[in-house]
């Protein structure tokens, strides 16, 4: 079956007021019980946690010292996965919360755990909903502990489930040759195949108020991608109804292959 593994960032849950994108997440939900259907085999990687605990809590900025954004993360992965739950129930698609560190990189018989579970999930039809693990996760012991973020985990569990494409959903429309909240005329690559210092250039920029990664944070995704001779498609997750169009092979975002 096509194996199809999908990263939704902040941007793309949390609206800049701080709301939750609940019919973001229902067509998300939508979408990728759809996919199931047609037979493909589905992994989402979620950011949001923090948002989510935010919200939650009623909190207007985020917490700065590492102990506090842990325990707003804590509170906010789970009321996720209630929203995530809740809303694929309606299209009668179970999931599943898989929470992961980097010791799945560092560790061969982590990395066979954690790969022997999404295999046994994906076999039962259910849809695994990863996350970091920010109780484990501390940004201080960044080598050990972090995959930086979840650009960077995602193009991890696409190498680790052999996944034939990433599609990266994000709050642009994909790559273009400068930030397009500054620069009006940067123009969208629609493929890359090789990122080369021209396009690690275009990329300087960081991102949103919500997002941690930013363009960069994409890019070493897509290396990654590219390494292992995958696809990833950057593409705009405004409307998760886009995915259907990508793996129509429809010219959409920027494909990195
Ligand atoms: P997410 O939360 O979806 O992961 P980020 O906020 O981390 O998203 O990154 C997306 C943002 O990166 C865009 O909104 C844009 O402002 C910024 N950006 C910087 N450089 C570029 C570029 N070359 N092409 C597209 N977006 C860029």
């Amino acid at each position: 079956a096509q194996r199809i593994v999908i990263k939704i960032g902040t941007s793309s849950l949390i609206y800049p007021n701080g709301n939750i994108n609940l019919a973001g997440i229902d067509q998300l939900a939508f979408v990728l019980s759809d996919l199931r259907n047609q037979g493909k085999e589905v992994v989402l990687v979620s950011s949001g946690a923090i948002g989510v605990g935010m919200n939650k809590l009623h909190l207007d900025s985020r917490p700065t010292t590492i102990p506090a954004q842990q325990a707003v993360a804590a509170v906010g992965q789970a009321e996720l996965m209630n929203i995530y739950n809740q809303r694929f129930l309606t299209y009668s698609q179970q999931t599943a919360q898989v929470l992961l560190t980097r010791d799945i990189v560092e560790f061969p018989e982590s990395r066979k755990n954690v790969v022997n579970t999404l295999e046994q999930l994906l076999q039962m039809g259910i849809i695994p909903i990863i996350n970091e693990n920010d109780t484990v996760a501390i940004d201080e012991l960044d080598h050990q502990t972090k995959f930086g973020d979840n650009d960077q985990l995602s193009a991890i569990v696409t190498q680790l489930v052999k996944g034939d494409v990433l599609v990266m959903l994000s709050d642009i429309d994909g790559f273009y040759s400068g930030n397009p909240a500054k620069n009006k005329n940067a123009i969208l690559f629609h493929t890359i195949h090789e990122i080369t210092p021209q396009i690690w250039d275009y990329a300087g920029d960081k991102g949103s108020k919500f997002g941690t990664g930013g363009m960069i944070s994409k890019l070493n995704a897509a290396k990654r991608i590219l390494l292992a001779d995958s696809a990833m498609v950057l593409a705009n997750g405004q409307k998760p109804q886009v995915i259907f169009d990508i793996l129509a092979g429809k010219q959409i975002g920027t494909l990195f292959c």
